[in-house]
């Protein structure tokens, strides 16, 4: 009965916010799914028309009104465009959870969500399973970007993917908690998932730069993941159960800043939490507003509280690799940051930077939407290729590790000799080992 009176209060605050829109379609020229389809349904303008009379809708037709609603890479792009200020993603990531609720879960969902994703313990277990027996499965395509692609037909399709990575963060490095050294400054560091299944030497590189400036780190065990996943296929019960969880693991009090290394992560803890705590209990909400108001990206953190780059400061040196930087939709349009990776990247003299064409143009992943939709997420995806192609960089680096996903794929598809990396990576790479604690 709560979630059902939940769903109710959605619904009013969804109709508040779709006043705003002005139907003034603005949002065409931005939105990288249009720029594909070019249809009308696709764009901010067109789904915003269709949840106008969501209520209705939802009675005549909920199947379609979930297909439409979910034909969207929820990049932001309209949102950060919009001159009228309608917080399209806030509409559609409720309308989502509406729908879901209404319509209950396929049983595909139900079970990846609610007893597989919403169970953290049971979940590393399998995935560490999947990673035992992939090579069975999988064959490499591509060793520099370290690429696989399925031996059968599967329903990775096309895709060149990342395997999962033989021994996972949570494995290499169990936990820690540690005071603060020499900075005085003490971080909890979310994981995400990516990074701890498929991308370990992302988080390994976090600690080592935190090691490096004597921050002191509390990284709990049994981290689950932040939940968009869930939220953004319509399951509020497995997101709650997520949040629920990262709550009981991460007490605001412990540490000073919450940083994570996933983009996608941080604007979900910044931005998603408190916006959809309303079905949590006072306490509850109280500390996802702490730990909201705690949570940075690792770059803004390293930039913006430590000012890491700028002390490094970059040395002009002899022969140095061209890299360029994809803003990730979920730091720059969501966040505003975009200035603080480009800093640690210039902040290491093995590299000179090189802007690409629309840096911050969607990379077409979309997280589910690349599941539900390969062909127009690749097709999104060709472009960007096509950018970092024509930077003439021989390493593109990024804030997120989905992005780093979608990057992989589209350049080992096309052949191209174009490393991936995290910023931090790059960044961590220039950092003096011995002065490591
Ligand atoms: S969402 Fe914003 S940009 Fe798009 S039609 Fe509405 S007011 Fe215009
Ligand atoms: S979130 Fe992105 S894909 Fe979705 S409507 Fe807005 S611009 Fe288009
Ligand atoms: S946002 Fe993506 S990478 Fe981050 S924890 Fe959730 S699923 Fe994992």
């Amino acid at each position: 009965m709560r979630s059902m009176k939940h769903l109710a209060l959605l619904l009013r605050e969804v109709e508040d916010q779709l006043v705003v829109c002005m139907r003034c379609g603005m949002c065409q020229s931005v939105c990288p799914l249009f720029a594909e389809t070019g249809r009308e349904s696709d764009v901010a303008r067109g789904k915003l028309a269709l949840l106008d009379g969501l209520m209705q809708e939802m009675f005549k037709d909920p199947a379609g009104v979930s297909d439409r609603l979910n034909r969207c890479l929820l990049c932001g792009s309209c949102a950060a465009n919009c001159p009228s200020g309608v917080r399209v993603l806030d509409i559609f990531i409720k309308a989502r959870a509406i729908l879901g609720g209404y319509m209950g879960l396929s049983p595909l969902k139900k079970l990846l969500f609610r007893q597989m994703l919403a169970r953290p313990a049971l979940f590393d277990r399998i995935v560490e399973m999947g990673s035992r027996f992939q090579s069975l499965f999988i064959r490499s395509v591509d060793d520099l970007l370290g690429t696989s692609c399925a031996r059968f037909q599967s329903p990775l399709g096309e895709r060149h993917f990342k395997a999962l990575a033989a021994v996972p963060l949570h494995v290499r490095t169990p936990a820690l908690n540690a005071p603060a050294g020499g900075s005085g400054i003490k971080v909890g560091v979310f994981v995400g998932c990516l990074v701890d299944k498929v991308f370990p030497e992302v988080g390994e590189a976090v600690l080592k730069v935190l090691r490096h400036h004597e921050v002191g780190v509390f990284m709990p065990d049994g981290q689950a993941c932040c939940g968009i996943p869930a939220l953004s296929s319509g399951d509020l019960e497995s997101y709650r159960a997520l949040v629920r969880h990262n709550l009981s693991r991460f007490a605001p009090g412990e540490f000073d800043h919450l940083i994570t290394p996933c983009a996608t992560c941080t604007s979900t803890i910044r931005k998603i939490w408190p916006l959809m705590a309303g079905d949590l209990s006072a306490e509850e909400r109280e500390r996802v507003r702490l730990l909201s108001e705690k949570t940075l990206d690792v770059s803004q953190f390293l930039v913006d509280v430590l000012h890491a780059a700028l002390a490094e400061g970059a040395e002009e040196t002899g022969e140095r690799r061209l890299i360029t930087y994809h803003d990730p939709c979920h730091l720059r349009k969501s966040l505003g940051v975009y200035a603080q990776p480009r800093s640690l990247i210039r902040a290491n003299p093995r590299y000179a930077f090189r802007e690409m064409a629309e840096p911050d143009r969607c990379c077409g992943c979309g997280g589910s939407f690349n599941l539900q939709h390969y062909e127009l997420s690749a097709a999104i995806g060709r472009r960007k290729r096509d950018n970092i192609a024509a930077s003439g960089c021989s390493e593109v680096a990024t804030g997120c590790p989905a992005c780093m996903l979608q990057l992989s794929d589209m350049l080992s598809r096309a052949g191209d000799r174009v490393r991936v990396r995290h910023v931090v990576e790059v960044y961590a790479e220039a950092l003096d080992d011995n002065r490591q604690s």
